[in-house]
């Protein structure tokens, strides 16, 4: 297999985060020669934690980089949800070997940069694959039989077809579907990490905790082996019109939290430099694929992170997507075709979904009476049920 496919003219990959990468590697698996062009520097994750369902182990186990990704990262005993304002636990779900049996694969929670690098030592571990960095796709076209892809340094690169990796704002998108630009939910992301020894003793959890407040949570939980710990703090706003890891004002974050049980202010307190996300998505299509060009990750589904799944989501897609490739080899076209089928009613249902998880742990009043005792009423395996269409993918 690994032979079958190489000698021929790369598939060509636009950005080099986690979906580039990991698709990369799995078209070199099936034996296809890839290039990948990165336009920054580096190729490098920003950011801190992010959670990782069971789905994304399936295919990890599929493509031989489980235990890869599981050596750095931490396993949770359960998630929990607690009361922003009384402190009150809402629900505990446990991520035990209850969770193991019923999905097969476990949950963890680990430092972007750490996946991504997983992602990075095995692409440079391929002879297959080509990792060029300060390199921008600027235009692309498609020949029918091949495409052409134009860099900023103003060379024109031939491949076997195209796959854009490069994100929520993603220029391949603009030609491809055209849905101009992403929506602004209204919603702040802000996000810090500590290390271990900065957490005090008494709020040091292994737990994923979620504190649901009136149109904001936070959440932490521990990363790289329990070394490090994660804060993110999410509020309403319509301040910001654009902003991705951009240094965050700590007053206008405090504004919305500073009613709010000890356990969350005291632990806010800790960070001094907050990072800035304004969270956007867009609308599900099932047009992201046009002849020899397709999108992946956020640059076909973006969504927003209340499930916890936009780099699973890309995960799954790179490792599908190679089994088309595989499948059919001399057409692309259809290839990609088949991919999209595949796999834009998972993505948009996860997309939608997310946007009703973030009104869910936002709500306030009656609706948030009415929330917890929807979900604090359900035992283990009703929880498990409510997510068996995403953890039991793809
Ligand atoms: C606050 C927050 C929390 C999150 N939490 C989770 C979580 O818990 N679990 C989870 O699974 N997901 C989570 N996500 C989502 C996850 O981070 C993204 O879905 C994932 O990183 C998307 O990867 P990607 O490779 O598709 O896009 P990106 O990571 O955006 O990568 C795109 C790459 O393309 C490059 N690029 C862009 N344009 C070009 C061009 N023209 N030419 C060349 N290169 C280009 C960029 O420099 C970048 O390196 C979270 C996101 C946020 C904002």
């Amino acid at each position: 297999m690994a032979q079958a496919n190489g000698g021929a003219m790369p598939f060509l990959i636009s950005g080099g985060g986690i979906g580039g990468l990991v698709t990369a590697y799995s078209l070199a698996r099936q034996g296809f020669p890839v290039r990948v062009f990165e336009q920054s520097p580096e190729f490098r994750e920003v950011g801190a934690g992010i959670q990782l369902g069971p789905n994304i182990f399936r295919v990890l186990e599929k493509i031989g980089l489980k235990d890869e990704v599981l050596a750095d990262a931490h396993i949770p005993p359960a998630q929990e949800m607690r009361d922003a304002l009384t402190g009150k636990l809402i629900t505990r779900i446990p991520l035990d070997q209850a969770f193991m049996q019923r999905f097969g694969q476990p949950y963890a929670v680990i430092h972007r940069a750490d996946i991504h690098g997983v992602f990075l030592k095995a692409c440079q571990g391929s002879n297959l694959i080509t990792l060029e960095t300060s390199r921008r796709v600027d235009d692309f076209a498609d020949k029918g039989d091949h495409v052409t892809v134009t860099l900023n340094n103003g060379e024109t690169v031939k491949g076997r077809a195209l796959i854009g990796c490069d994100g929520m704002w993603s220029k391949i998108r603009e030609r491809v579907v055209g849905d101009g630009k992403p929506r602004v939910s209204g919603h702040i992301a802000y996000r810090g990490v500590l290390k271990r020894e900065e957490v005090p003793e008494d709020l040091w959890r292994p737990d994923v905790v979620l504190w649901a407040g009136p149109r904001t949570h936070f959440v932490h939980y521990p990363l790289r082996r329990g070394e490090l710990y994660n804060l993110v703090a999410v509020f309403h706003s319509d301040h910001y019109e654009e902003g991705w890891n951009a240094e965050g004002a700590k007053d206008v974050m405090w504004q919305h939290f500073k009613m709010q049980v000890p356990q969350v202010t005291r632990m806010l307190e800790r960070i001094e430099t907050w990072r800035m996300w304004v969270l956007c998505d867009r609308e599900p299509v099932k047009n992201w694929s046009k002849g020899r060009v397709t999108l992946l990750g956020d640059a076909a589904h973006p969504m927003l992170q209340y499930l916890a799944q936009g780099a699973c989501m890309a995960t799954e897609d790179a490792v599908i997507l190679a089994d088309r490739l595989a499948a059919s080899a001399d057409d692309p076209a259809a290839a990609f075709q088949a991919y999209q089928q595949d796999r834009y009613l998972r993505t948009g249902r996860t997309q939608i979904m997310a946007r009703v998880y973030g009104e869910f742990y936002h709500a306030r009043g009656v609706t948030a009476e009415l929330r917890d005792m929807a979900v604090g009423s359900r035992n283990q395996q009703q929880s498990y049920d409510g997510i068996a269409w995403l953890y039991g993918g793809p």
